[in-house]
């Protein structure tokens, strides 16, 4: 079997690395990769977002199964143009990637479906975004509707703030694109959880936990990025609120968008923030997320080929998935500056020893390979990830990792998993 990966980073290597573990599996290709991903699968260059590329390459080369990585082409439809031609895809369709790709979708989703969802106002102008702040208090989050890789979210101290950052959100002053309309939604507190469901549009089959760090920060200060760190332990979250995740969130989701003529296929990830009040859905992604899924699939031991086709052909099952009772983590290194700017180009040393340390792997992110040598090419250049029996020692073999590696101006947070460490121990 041949499979194609579309997608460049960390979360792109770790699935091509899982894929390529299947005895099905004879070659797995990659649009369009990066420095790490082509010594593992067939690099092709293309642009992920560019449709009609992808579709000719795919036509070419007649994948039986294509993965994707990435929200930007789910919510451009690749799914739904491939499955017209007949070809094999993982993933929602267009409409059904509205859970991510609109805020304000997700919202009134969540509403009709009476899942549990922070209180919420939809502004499409200044006048009812005015009208609208007088009914929160502060400190009170500011989302802009669209895509906008883990960057739309301002959690605005005063309402001057709000005002402000909505308006640059409007304008496109604050993304680079303008948003026609901005969620503003109540600030809730406690610890955030990602938890993830695999869907065959009616069923559903539970992932492991995992808890992403957003801030660039130690001690989760800084602004958000796209993630710097995750961990997965079973410690995360008991059977029973698996059971209650599954009944209250992922089963009502699958239902209400088969319910809605919009059938919800391939991965679905509930970003979670467990208040004082229970587990309250911040946002959804109609896809993998990225760092979790090098913690995540560090800890799978089953065939995720199988898991994909069961999500493609209708026949998911709960224990579709067999997990190692290890603790995975993964520590993202990145460009200095990120999520700033920052310079690409810097040459990677230490990568060949560190990757020798037992139970240790380094996804590649934002590098490319010349010269037999690594050199970074993004924000976000290395996600390294370890597996031992405790978090202790998971995370003692990924920062040893970490420290055998080294490019100019890399930054890393040096904390990941240390709340949950102080917590337990
Ligand atoms: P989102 O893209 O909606 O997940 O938001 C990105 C990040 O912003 C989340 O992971 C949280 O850290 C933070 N965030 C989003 N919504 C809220 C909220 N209502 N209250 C507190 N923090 C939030």
């Amino acid at each position: 079997m041949r499979i194609l990966v579309i997608g460049n980073g960390g979360r792109e290597h770790a699935l091509v690395w899982k894929l390529r573990q299947s005895p099905r599996v004879s070659e797995v290709l990659c649009i369009p990769g990066n420095g790490g991903i082509c010594e593992e699968a067939t690099c092709l260059p293309g642009d992920p977002k560019n449709i009609e590329a992808i579709l000719s390459l795919a036509h070419q080369q007649q994948p039986d199964i294509t993965v994707v990585g990435p929200e930007v082409p789910l919510a451009l439809g690749l799914v739904d143009e491939f499955s017209r031609r007949g070809l094999r895809i993982f993933g929602p369709t267009q409409a059904a990637a509205q859970l991510e790709s609109s805020k304000s979708f997700a919202k009134e989703f969540m509403q009709r479906h009476q899942i549990p969802t922070a209180h919420y106002a939809v502004c499409s102008s200044e006048d009812e975004l005015r009208k609208s702040l007088g009914l929160f208090s502060t400190p009170v989050v500011v989302k802009a509707d669209g895509l906008a890789a883990g960057k739309g979210v301002v959690i605005a101290q005063t309402k001057d703030e709000a005002a402000n950052a909505a308006m640059g959100m409007f304008s496109g002053k604050l993304l680079g694109v303008p948003s026609a309309c901005v969620v503003l939604e109540e600030f809730l507190s406690g610890e955030e959880l990602s938890f993830l469901v695999l869907s065959d549009g009616e069923r559903v089959a539970p992932l492991v936990a995992s808890q992403d760090h957003k801030r660039a920060g130690e001690g989760d200060t800084g602004p958000n990025t796209g993630g710097m760190g995750a961990y997965s332990t079973d410690s995360l979250i008991d059977p029973p609120m698996v059971e209650w995740l599954l009944h209250h969130v992922a089963r009502p989701v699958i239902a209400g968008m088969k319910s809605e003529g919009t059938e919800y296929r391939g991965v679905l990830y509930c970003g979670l923030m467990m208040t004082a009040r229970g587990p309250i859905v911040l946002e959804f992604n109609c896809r993998f997320g990225d760092p979790e899924t090098q913690a995540v699939l560090m800890r799978l031991e089953s065939d995720l080929v199988e898991a994909i086709e069961a999500s493609i052909e209708g026949r998911v099952s709960e224990g579709l998935f067999h997990w190692s009772a290890d603790v995975s983590c993964c520590v993202v290194i990145a460009s200095g500056g990120y999520p700033g700017s920052f310079i690409s180009g810097k040459k990677i040393s230490g990568l060949e020893q560190a990757a020798q340390l037992q139970s240790v792997k380094i996804f590649h992110a934002g590098t490319t390979r010349r010269d037999g040598a690594y050199y970074t090419n993004g924000g976000r250049v290395l996600g390294v990830t370890a597996r031992a029996g405790t978090l202790k020692d998971a995370l003692a073999r990924a920062y040893q990792a970490v420290e055998m590696i080294s490019f100019e101006d890399m930054h890393y947070r040096k904390d990941i998993g240390a709340r949950a460490l102080q917590s337990k121990t």
